[in-house]
């Protein structure tokens, strides 16, 4: 069994901070695991409010302590796994969305991360509501790795409001992706 244990204190305070209320109903069930040995440096979302995150982005790299969330680079990692719990909140299958982009990836050799910036706010927001899974894992990554690294990007302000201000709805893509078994290793 992965060892695991809930949000502390920093880790709720960074969710309220960049999600406001959105992720309410699910974080008193939100908990961070530690990734396995030999599972790679990445960082994974399931659902049920389970991230998993590697050992070096922990303070001290002991998972007991918090998440380095003052370092841009895992605060934007940390952003990005829980965006696919927001996803999953509002009925979005990331799952099942997410291992078709990795197979398409790999197929067509697309990276399914990649996404067109833009300096308009609104088009940035447009953007984020048309994209898929990953699409919208990235920009919020950018997004908030910027902003913990003192020069938040103007051109997400309407998708930072939109992500925490959207409301909570109970998810039918939630059956869905219950059903898919956890433990898959790719990153998403
Ligand atoms: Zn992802």
């Amino acid at each position: 069994m992965f060892w695991n244990r809930h949000f502390n204190e920093t880790e709720h305070a960074f969710v309220h901070r960049f999600f406001a209320h959105s992720l309410a109903a699910l974080q008193p069930r939100l908990r961070v695991y530690l990734r396995r040995v030999g599972d790679t440096h990445r960082a994974l979302s399931l659902n049920g409010g389970r991230i998993y995150m590697p050992r070096a982005c922990f303070v001290d790299g002991d998972p007991t302590r918090s998440l380095r969330l003052s370092h841009p680079y895992v605060a934007g990692v940390f952003a990005h796994e829980l965006l696919h719990q927001w996803q999953r909140v509002r009925g979005v299958a990331v799952t099942r969305q997410a291992a078709w982009l990795q197979t398409k990836a790999v197929c067509l050799r697309r990276d399914p991360y990649a996404y067109e910036a833009c300096d308009d706010a609104a088009l940035m927001l447009a953007r984020f509501v048309s994209a898929q899974v990953e699409q919208q894992g990235q920009m919020w990554q950018d997004y908030v790795t910027g902003c913990v690294a003192g020069h938040a990007d103007p051109a997400f302000a309407e998708v930072a409001a939109y992500v925490a201000g959207s409301p909570v709805v109970d998810a039918p893509g939630a059956a869905v992706s219950a059903v898919i078994p956890p433990g898959n290793s790719s990153r998403w």
